[in-house]
């Protein structure tokens, strides 16, 4: 089924249904609060591949420290990494960085409320464009993230599944001719909080859905049946060595480089443990490697888990020391692009990927009560 197969007054009657629900049970979110379109941005890039649950206090805290786009390009990016710590997926705030000091020097500090100037910025695509033009600016733009996408994939075609039939064009096209002119901000803030809350992808709730009586999938009742895009990969295992390594009382941290993964965020030293390979033998071949010194691991501080989106991480932290004749020697870095020995209270200025900043925690207090 497509939207010219249902006659106009069955898609008014749609448009009805999902704008009367949005009005009854949209949900009450921070950057719902004023819509400016600066919230409404960084909310936007939070939400990328990010609960909304955890993006809540990030956002609240960040509208704090960052109240517009200038406090955003005035700050230093450890300040700005640092407000962003244990969201995952630092480029957005590389980008958000970015962009906010385009925006001062080429947009008087604002965000343009132009689709081509909004693509243009660093870090935002076609989707986050329409989600800042229709809820900030109330243009009549569509929305499709992956929520809006798995509704009108079940609605109009009976499916989960993407691929030619209904390629990322066809998808927006369709939004399109059901967007109700002049409701974009609540039509599309709907269909997102629909596919968050009842059209969700293993059990979908129809009985409580507002577009039940026009859904292809439920007519069918295949609704959550089939694979749908990315559903169903498993996250895979990894085991990860690091080394604290201390020297007079301060401890060893360096700066991952501008590209790659967790770009610019500081790390303990450490790797990957191989196939084999004891996680003590590991740290001690991956400082090696990284930085050129043999240590000696002297006790275990933890084993974490940590689950990103892709790895489920198994971190095993060592005490280590310098050993032999390199331990007056300084590190040469070979993986990271600048190190520091930090006072241990100074960890807390650092920013650092989350699975470490776990271990932050266990540091601190060991070395209060060394102190
Ligand atoms: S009726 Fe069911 S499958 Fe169809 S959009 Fe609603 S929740 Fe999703």
């Amino acid at each position: 089924m497509t939207p010219q197969s249902i006659d106009k007054i069955q898609i008014e009657k749609l448009r009805h249904r999902v704008l009367s629900w949005f009005e009854r049970n949209g949900r009450d979110l921070p950057w719902r609060q004023n819509y400016s379109p600066y919230g409404v941005w960084i909310s936007e890039i939070m939400l990328q591949q990010t609960q909304v649950k955890t993006v809540i206090p990030y956002f609240l805290r960040w509208m704090e420290r960052f109240p517009d786009p200038a406090a955003v390009a005035a700050a230093g990016e450890r300040d700005v990494l640092l407000a962003w710590e244990g969201l995952g997926y630092y480029t957005r705030a590389k980008n958000i960085h970015r962009t906010a000091q385009v925006l001062v020097r080429d947009f008087g500090g604002a965000v343009p409320a132009d689709f081509n100037a909004l693509i243009a910025l660093p870090g935002i695509g076609r989707y986050t464009a329409g989600a800042i033009l229709s809820i900030a600016f109330e243009l009549d733009f569509p929305a499709v993230d992956a929520n809006a996408a798995r509704i009108l994939r079940r609605v109009f075609h009976g499916s989960d599944s993407s691929g030619p039939v209904l390629s990322e064009t066809a998808l927006r096209k369709l939004a399109v001719q059901i967007l109700p002119k002049g409701r974009a901000r609540q039509f599309n803030q709907a269909l997102m909080d629909v596919g968050a809350t009842i059209c969700l992808p293993e059990s979908p709730r129809c009985d409580l859905c507002p577009l039940a009586e026009f859904c292809e999938a439920r007519k069918h009742g295949i609704a959550g049946l089939e694979p749908g895009p990315g559903r169903g990969r498993p996250a895979t295992p990894i085991e990860v060595s690091i080394g604290v390594i201390v020297r007079d009382g301060r401890i060893f941290i360096q700066k991952r480089p501008d590209g790659g993964l967790m770009p610019n965020l500081w790390e303990f030293p450490g790797g990957k443990v191989r196939e084999g390979e004891s996680p003590e033998a590991a740290v001690v071949r991956e400082i090696e490697e990284e930085l050129g010194i043999g240590v000696r691991p002297v006790e275990k501080l933890a084993r974490l888990r940590h689950s990103y989106t892709r790895f489920r991480v198994a971190l095993h932290a060592y005490l280590c020391e310098i050993r032999g004749p390199a331990s007056g020697k300084e590190p040469v870095l070979r993986a990271a692009v600048e190190c520091r020995w930090v006072l241990p209270a100074e960890l807390a200025l650092y920013p650092f990927p989350a699975a470490n900043r776990k271990l932050i925690g266990i540091l601190l207090d060991r070395f209060a009560n060394s102190a």
